[in-house]
């Protein structure tokens, strides 16, 4: 049987979990832990994601601390490629590079290794969600410092009435679920 992207993307939806007020009142929480606890719809996310990157040229999967982990390492073992962490600082041993992005309070460092990418390389870069775009702004930076190339930017959920996806331009972002 082949695959359907409608039906598995319908599937996904119902599966995030709505938590209101967290972590602080007024935010609605999109709780993806039941997707990736279920066998079944882990695996129609991560086919969604293999099904439009199989047909691109993909070097590596650079993935953002933490739950982009989650899909990026699956996804990368589905296409063959190999994992590039980007981690929030001081979690990486090796010489990084750094950069800082604002929050809606304060601020934040994330940090890749050096050697994550080769120059040249066409990296997608994947997290479970995409609010202000702050963070996938933050991982692309790394991206370029290290000489590779942003191929898109991909998120199992994008919040369409946040700025994310305009943030980012000109990289292209795809999105498994809109809300
Ligand atoms: P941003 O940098 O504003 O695009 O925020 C994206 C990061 O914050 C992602 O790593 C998400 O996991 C997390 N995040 C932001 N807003 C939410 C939300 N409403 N529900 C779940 N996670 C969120």
């Amino acid at each position: 049987m082949s695959f359907n992207i409608t039906d598995a993307v319908a599937e996904i939806k119902a599966g995030v979990r709505v938590i209101p007020d967290f972590p602080k009142p007024g935010i609605q929480f999109l709780d993806i832990t039941p997707i990736i606890g279920c066998g079944h719809l882990f695996r129609q996310t991560v086919d969604v994601f293999k099904e439009r990157y199989t047909q691109q040229k993909v070097d590596a999967i650079v993935a953002i601390d933490a739950r982009g982990f989650i899909f990026g390492s699956a996804l990368a073992y589905a296409l063959g490629c190999g994992v590039a962490l980007v981690r929030k600082a001081g979690k990486l041993p090796h010489v990084t590079y750094k950069t800082d992005y604002t929050l809606e309070y304060g601020s934040n460092t994330v940090e890749m290794h050096i050697d994550a990418l080769k120059p040249g390389d066409r990296a997608i870069v994947i997290d479970d969600l995409l609010a202000t775009g702050g963070t996938a702004a933050a991982a692309c930076k790394l991206v370029e410092q290290t000489g590779a190339t942003v191929g898109e930017v991909a998120v199992v959920i994008e919040l369409t009435f946040l700025p994310g996806r305009e943030k980012l331009a000109p990289y292209e972002v795809y999105s498994v679920l809109k809300y």
